[in-house]
């Protein structure tokens, strides 16, 4: 049976197989498992992560697929970096959720206020170890999955130049622009990235379930199509791997507001799932301790409702299609 959590639903099952990371945790550029090969023909500096979050597998099977094949640029410099590698060598199959994160999110520490701060935690040691990495990319693909099965999207940040890129890779269908959590930044906001002048950019995309089948294969023609856009990979392997996207236009989520739970005692008041669109503002679908909450406008669209509510994190973003 699988093992249940008070208010949450049964675990999802393990689907995909997490792979041995441990011949890649030398790296080659002075940073554990991270690696960066440069092409003799010039080009940018594009970094495709995965394990940003522990768990989250599937960036985790194509990156450790590429480099054992001996994926190269054909111009420019290409990383591969398991950002969160600590948390991902904790999995447990019993707990599945629990290996997110050593300490804490490593996707919330991206200010220079807490990254130059005081506070120590696996997670910032690790997060200060590749500053040096990020601060010298041009382009970001930051690998992730979801909680809960949803289909998979593109979280473009709040900067239109995030949108066009994630409109120039063509996939995933759903194009989400967000400002992120009130409990902190993301990598994919970090600095420059977050910057409407500058042209570097990042994208983070969210390839389905954690542990479903489908997920290394959307983060694998996340990966293509993203390397493709820069002009870094080869014809063979494009030829060889790369899948047509389903005919389906890409459509764009607006956040209109970011739920964070603020008491101990949040849940959710119906069953919510991810993408799901309730009609009619004002209808009522989650109570925070004594306070009922409502759907701020006509066709709310829910993005990412929380498995596991926590004081001060995010419960659920809402949305609106604009497109
Ligand atoms: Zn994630």
């Amino acid at each position: 049976m699988p093992k249940r959590r008070t208010g949450a639903s049964p675990l999802p099952p393990i689907e995909i197989a997490f792979p041995d990371l441990t011949a890649h945790a030398s790296g080659n550029a002075g940073i554990a498992y991270a690696w960066t090969f440069e092409s003799p023909r010039s080009g940018p500096h594009v970094l495709v992560q995965a394990l940003t979050h522990g768990n989250e597998v599937c960036g985790a099977i194509v990156l450790d697929r590429f480099l054992r094949e001996g994926l190269r640029p054909v111009r420019g410099t290409l990383s591969l970096a398991f950002a969160n590698a600590a948390a991902y060598q904790r999995f447990d199959a019993r707990d599945p959720f629990a290996s997110r994160c050593v300490d804490e999110d490593f996707n919330r520490l991206w200010t220079s206020a807490v990254l130059d701060g005081e506070r120590a935690s696996a997670e910032l040691t690790r997060a200060r170890e590749l500053r040096p990495l990020y601060d010298c990319v041009d382009y970001l693909l930051d690998l992730h999955s979801m909680s809960e099965p949803c289909p998979p999207l593109a979280m473009a940040g709040r900067q239109r130049k995030g949108v066009e890129l994630a409109q120039a890779i063509g996939m995933p269908e759903h194009i989400v622009i967000d400002d992120g959590h009130a409990s902190g930044r993301r990598l994919r906001d970090y600095a420059f990235f977050d910057d409407p002048d500058d042209v570097r950019n990042a994208l983070l995309i969210e390839c389905g379930q954690h542990w479903e089948a489908a997920s290394p294969e959307v983060a694998t023609q996340a990966t293509l199509r993203f390397l493709r856009h820069f002009g870094m990979i080869d014809a063979e392997r494009l030829e060889r791997e790369l899948e047509p996207l389903p005919p389906t236009p890409q459509r764009l989520i607006e956040v209109t507001t970011t739920v964070t739970i603020a008491t101990d005692a949040f849940r959710f008041t119906r069953p919510v799932r991810g993408l799901q669109s309730i009609r009619r503002a004002g209808t009522v679908y989650a109570a925070d301790g004594e306070t009922e909450i409502r759907t701020p406008h006509d066709n709310c669209v829910l993005i990412m409702p929380t498995r596991r509510p926590r004081k001060g994190e995010t419960a659920v973003r809402l949305g609106r299609y604009v497109a």
